[in-house]
């Protein structure tokens, strides 16, 4: 999901910082004369001052548009792509009247360990939306800029559970609550099995199960006629071998359902039974493998899909379909479906856009999309809280506020479909190391907004929206606050992918995220096996960089800490102290002015965190500057990268030119 509210309350912070800088240079007064902007004038800025959407070629592969039907039935592919330590068999009937969902299930897992394993655990997520719950104690019921309606709970049921032969195992039950002993907290339950599960060997469990579905908060739910079921079924947690993501032991994964916390499973099959009114069309991970039956006013849907680690489904009778066939460079032939709300039917063609620039894009660059589908839901207004989130081959965009949306629209897709790789395909842990998709995500969505739409971010503003650094190798719920979770996951995250690729340089970036991708896909790789592939393909160590920027919380604030020029016989001799202050080294620019207009440009090392320069001179020096084309895309603190020995009056003017223009740099970009 992307982060932009965010963004727009750091605008102030950006504009703010730039203020307190040029008060440094006696500039305020001018800058503040030009520019008195209210602030009620700054908030609409980022719908007032959208530029226009330009005009731009669709990819050149897309082949002639193949409009199908929504129900057209697919053959599952012989190939396998992942380990499948899980299979699922799952009906499930929407019960509308009641708000709620009622499923039965047969799971099987594999033991991918070396160990015999004797419990088993189960993730009953919906139990998140039940008071008490430490999902709602944390997020204290407000997330994503959404808020929990009162009385718009939800629960889930483990109404059976038993053994093949139809032991039961309900009285063994007991939930469990790893993270914060919260014990009002049952999205986690473990229970012993009836007989241990030696390595490689299966076992397979059916339940039935109820569940009651909130008021559409935090990614599920139903808002009037329109459901979105996100982590909606027991779904059976990780266990983790030996030597994965660094792990001495082999063993279960286990964490509760948390505010900031999105999701990690493993990889496995679905064959699924949606049974929904007869009017309804419903969109979901995989694809039909038959047409839909219809009975009684039901309307029966069943669904496959393999080498994916989650199942998720959208229903509603005010789906406006469209498909199309796409196929391009690492796209080899993939069926786009978009169920849109009404309010949206007249954009397809913006979404369809932008679903099959982005896949073409992220096949070339990173390699295959191996699925057959990609399906977009577009949610209504009051289904907002479901809206920008990622499954597995299914994604939802923003939700459908008003009929002319800016560039949120294209945004918000192609980053839940940049998804598709970091989190569809490499599923890192998102409890643990979540910067390993949404840092990488917002990353490429970057990328890909620049790509197609020409967008450019601008790092050094997003920079300054850092002011509580945090290690990014830490469990999402242990960030200070949701906004702190965002931005160091989202925002630190991506400038810190950013910082490598300044160093790099495109190319050799571009063989990493390539690499690492190719290497990972369906591995659930750690922080450090990244690591290990950027130190393979730039044959370098990078251990100072991963240890400052991913292990701790650290920022690189290069700064010039003193100026002092003084007259010496005949001409002047300048002393300026430069400083490091954290980070890792990295070599960066310098510059200064004397009086006489004249400039030089110098490169530092940065390999001390401090350096002293004696320059000799005939007119005195009167600015020095580190990094003056912010590069360091991790100096979050950009004011104390310029200082004066004295400001004559005409370099003020033409100082105080370059401000104002950077100030209007910063609002044209921030507008999308
Ligand atoms: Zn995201």
């Amino acid at each position: 999901m992307p982060k932009r509210r965010l963004l727009r309350m750091f605008l102030f912070v950006a504009a703010a910082a730039v203020l307190v800088w040029s008060v440094r240079f006696g500039f305020a007064d001018a800058w503040v004369d030009q520019y008195s902007l209210p602030a009620s004038a700054l908030s609409e800025l980022p719908g007032s001052s959208l530029p226009e959407l330009p005009v731009v070629a669709p990819p050149t592969s897309v082949k002639p548009q193949a409009e199908s039907m929504p129900d057209a039935p697919i053959m599952p592919k012989a190939v396998v792509l992942s380990n499948r330590i899980t299979e699922y068999h799952i009906s499930v009937a929407l019960d509308e009247a009641n708000g709620g969902l009622i499923g039965e299930q047969t799971v099987t897992w594999k033991n991918p360990g070396r160990k015999t394993v004797s419990e088993l655990y189960l993730h009953l997520y919906p139990n998140a939306f039940t008071p008490g719950s430490t999902f709602i104690k944390e997020s204290k019921g407000e997330l994503r800029g959404d808020k929990m309606k009162a009385g718009g709970t939800g629960n889930m049921v483990l109404t059976s559970l038993t053994t093949e032969e139809g032991e039961t195992l309900l009285p063994r039950l007991h939930y469990v609550q790893p993270d914060d002993g919260n014990k009002n907290d049952k999205t986690l339950v473990t229970f012993r099995l009836p007989e241990p599960v030696k390595p490689g060997m299966s076992i397979t469990l059916r339940m039935n199960f109820t569940v009651k579905l909130p008021d559409v908060f935090a990614r599920m739910g139903k808002a009037g006629d329109f459901v979105m079921a996100g982590q909606w079924f027991p779904k059976v947690a990780v266990y983790e071998t030996a030597g994965m993501r660094g792990r001495m032991t082999e063993g279960w994964n286990l964490h509760q359902y948390h505010g900031n916390s999105e999701f990690y499973a493993d990889f496995g099959i679905y064959s699924v039974r949606i049974d929904v009114p007869e009017t309804y069309k419903v969109a979901a991970t995989g694809f039909q493998t038959r047409t839909p039956t219809i009975a009684g006013g039901r309307k029966n849907f069943q669904f496959y899909a393999d080498d994916v680690h989650d199942f998720a489904w959208s229903a509603s009778p005010q789906f406006e379909y469209v498909e199309n066939s796409f196929s391009s460079v690492g796209v080899p032939g993939v069926r786009i479906k978009l169920y849109l709300d009404p309010l949206h039917k007249d954009l397809k063609d913006r979404y369809m856009h932008a679903a099959k620039s982005a896949l073409a894009k992220l096949g070339e660059w990173y390699g295959d999309y191996p699925y057959s589908t990609l399906s977009v839901v577009v949610p209504p207004a009051d289904g907002n809280g479901a809206g920008g989130m990622e499954y597995p081959t299914l994604v939802t965009a923003a939700s459908a506020q008003n009929d002319n949306p800016g560039y949120e629209l294209e945004r918000t897709l192609v980053h839940e479909i940049a998804h598709q790789y970091w989190y569809g395909l490499v599923a890192s842990n998102e409890f643990e190391e979540a910067w390993l998709d949404e840092g990488f995500t917002s990353y490429t969505e970057d990328k890909l907004m620049a790509s197609i739409y020409g967008v450019i971010p601008n790092l050094p503003v997003e920079a300054s929206y850092i002011t509580n650094p945090e290690p990014l190798k830490q469990s999402s719920w242990r960030y200070r606050s949701s906004d702190g979770y965002a931005e160091n996951v989202y925002i630190r995250g991506k400038l810190v992918l950013s910082s490598l690729e300044r160093q790099v340089e495109d190319k050799t970036m571009s063989k990493i995220m390539r690499a690492y991708f190719q290497k990972y896909r369906f591995r659930h790789p750690s922080s450090s096996d990244f690591q290990k592939v950027v130190e393979t393909v730039t044959k370098t160590k990078w251990t100072d960089f991963f240890q400052a920027y991913v292990q701790e919380g650290q920022m690189t604030d290069f700064a010039v800490d003193s100026i002092s020029s003084s007259k010496t016989g005949e001409g002047y001799e300048s002393n300026v102290l430069l400083r490091r202050y954290g980070g890792s080294p990295q070599p960066v620019s310098i510059w200064f002015q004397f009086q006489d207009g004249q400039t030089v440009r110098k490169k530092w090392d940065g390999v001390q965190n401090h350096v002293q320069l004696q320059l000799r001179s005939s007119t005195p020096l009167v600015y020095a500057a580190v990094d003056p084309g912010l590069n360091v895309v991790l100096d979050n603190r950009k004011y104390n990268n310029y200082l004066k020995t004295e400001v004559p009056k005409e370099v003020r003017t033409r100082w105080s030119t370059g401000i104002t223009q950077m100030i209007e740099g910063l609002f044209g970009t921030m507008a999308w």
